[in-house]
């Protein structure tokens, strides 16, 4: 018996470059290696046969978020020295317990983008979010999406998952929710767009939010473990790795 042959494609990442950058999420000058990923045909997940260049990512060596190459041109516009308390992120943690008053929502670090703004400047900065934290805000408004209706306890899951993951809170949900279902697109064929800007890390704090709100309602069915297997798949990742994960959420009692 020779069994079953597994071949496939996937993404074969090496380091093109490498120096200092303002990383966001870190605030300040960090390391970081710029990662060329190339497809490669797989036998057994083993890449064998190169075919032919996905894309570049930078990643930060200090916290290991990913972002598109073009980061790397990006200044604050404000000298970080000179940085008022408390240091702004991507998108700021809100503060538990806090009056509407000093609730902070969504604070974005302004650059110097004047070489291009023609585009919309919120665009820009969607894009110089970290990858990871893009797909995860994308993906669980999805799975948000996923039987037509948005309710409260629904929003609530997100805001929960997503700050756990990310640290992050999103200001308008609603409008993110309406951007989303205007573009009609399906969570895996966007899982396998935005494969090539993950790292690891990334990777498995995608399955991890995605297996979080799949665990919000007190249990997993199978149909929804069938979907998150499907999430990795379009992650090109391991089975045995979105296992791992699958077993160490845990389901709310
Ligand atoms: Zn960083």
């Amino acid at each position: 018996m020779l069994g079953f042959i597994i071949f496939g494609t996937r993404g074969v990442r090496s380091t093109v470059e490498q120096g200092q950058f303002y990383c966001p999420q870190c605030d300040g000058q960090k390391p970081y290696k710029l990662k060329k990923v190339t497809q490669f045909f797989t036998l057994y997940f083993i890449p064998l046969i190169p075919l032919g260049s996905k894309g570049k990512y930078v990643e930060c060596q200090n916290c290991k978020n990913t972002y598109i190459e073009r980061i790397l041109e990006m200044k604050p516009t404000i000298d970080v020295s000179e940085r008022p308390q408390p240091k702004p992120q991507v998108e700021s943690r809100p503060r538990i317990d806090s009056n509407p008053q000093t609730e902070t929502v969504e604070q974005i670090p302004s650059y110097d983008t004047s070489a291009d703004d023609e585009k919309p400047r919120q665009r820009q900065e969607e894009e110089l979010m970290p990858a990871k934290q893009r797909a995860i805000k994308k993906l669980l408004i999805m799975m948000i999406l996923a039987d037509g209706v948005v309710d409260d306890q629904e929003i609530s899951v997100f805001h929960k998952v997503y700050k756990d993951i990310t640290g992050a809170y999103v200001g308008n949900i609603y409008h993110e929710i309406d951007v989303v279902k205007g573009k009609r697109e399906k969570p895996e064929e966007y899982l396998k767009s935005v494969a090539t800007f993950l790292n690891e890390e990334g990777k498995r704090d995608v399955i991890k939010a995605c297996m979080m709100i799949a665990a919000a309602d007190g249990d997993i069915d199978p149909s929804e473990l069938k979907m998150v297997k499907k999430f990795g798949e379009a992650l090109e990742m391991r089975p045995a790795e979105v296992k791992a994960i699958i077993d160490q959420v845990i389901i709310p009692a």
